[in-house]
Order: C-alpha cells, then sequence, then structure tokens
C-alpha cells in the first residue's frame, strides 16, 4: 500500500515540496505554517504515516485539543486550499498534494486532536500541475 506513507506532500498553490528531515516516530514529516487564532505563529511537523497523529512545533507551542488552527505553505505563505464544506467537528479541512505518479489528494481537518482525514486519487480539478522538482 503505497498511501500508508505520503513521501512526496506538496503545496496545492506552489507546488513546492513540503516534505521535512524533521522526524517523528523516525520517520520524515510535512512541513506546514500553523496559526492560532489570537495569531500566534508557529512551524507544524505532521507525520507522514498515514493514521499517525503526533505532530511536533517548533518553536514548542502548547496547542489545546479542539483548538482550530490556519495552515500555511511555509514556502509561499498561502493558506493551503479549503474544502467546501468544514469538518463535523466545526473545523477547516485542508488540502494537501501527494504526489506519487499519481496526484492524490490529501484532505484533513485543522483540528487539534480531531482526525478526521482522507486520500482521494482524483486529478486536480484547478487545472494547474505542479512544477517538478
Ligand atoms: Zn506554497
Ligand atoms: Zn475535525
Amino acid at each position: 500500500m503505497p498511501d500508508k506513507k505520503m513521501v512526496d506532500a506538496r503545496c496545492p498553490h506552489c507546488g513546492k515540496n513540503l516534505m521535512d528531515e524533521t522526524q517523528i516516530s523516525r520517520e520524515t514529516t510535512v512541513h506546514l505554517l500553523a496559526k492560532q487564532s489570537w495569531g500566534e505563529q508557529f512551524h507544524l511537523y505532521l507525520s507522514s504515516i498515514w493514521g499517525n497523529f503526533k505532530t511536533k512545533t517548533v518553536p514548542e507551542q502548547k496547542i489545546e485539543k479542539g483548538e482550530k488552527l490556519e495552515l500555511y505553505c511555509p514556502h509561499c505563505k498561502e493558506e493551503l486550499p479549503k474544502f467546501h464544506d468544514s469538518c463535523m467537528c466545526g473545523g477547516k479541512i485542508y488540502q494537501i498534494l501527494n504526489k506519487l505518479g499519481l496526484f492524490g489528494n490529501v484532505f484533513f481537518c485543522s483540528t487539534v486532536g480531531c482526525r478526521w482525514h482522507k486520500m482521494q486519487n482524483e486529478q486536480i480539478p484547478t487545472g494547474k500541475t505542479p512544477s517538478g522538482v
């Protein structure tokens, strides 16, 4: 199952690689910028393993369960694309690309502790193809 681990996560805006050498559970991570509702910004690292919800923050940040984060690309600083519906928990559902031969879309809720996520192997509807490495 190639989808058990994200090996090439990309920003849907600029197409740049979001994978980072920072490790969680001895695996590479997906690097994003996060913003708390009161404007505090920090780096957020998500496990690249499907179903592993461990995160790391730099600088170390207290994020409470149930807190709703805004997520941005660390390269182009754009807020990640949001799914038209919000999560059942009221949080935003963000999209990143999982480029592994085919383009896959990964959707996940940005609420801390919410486990809603989904992977879809669909062509990106915008017609914009992320540039190569
Ligand atoms: Zn970007
Ligand atoms: Zn949620």
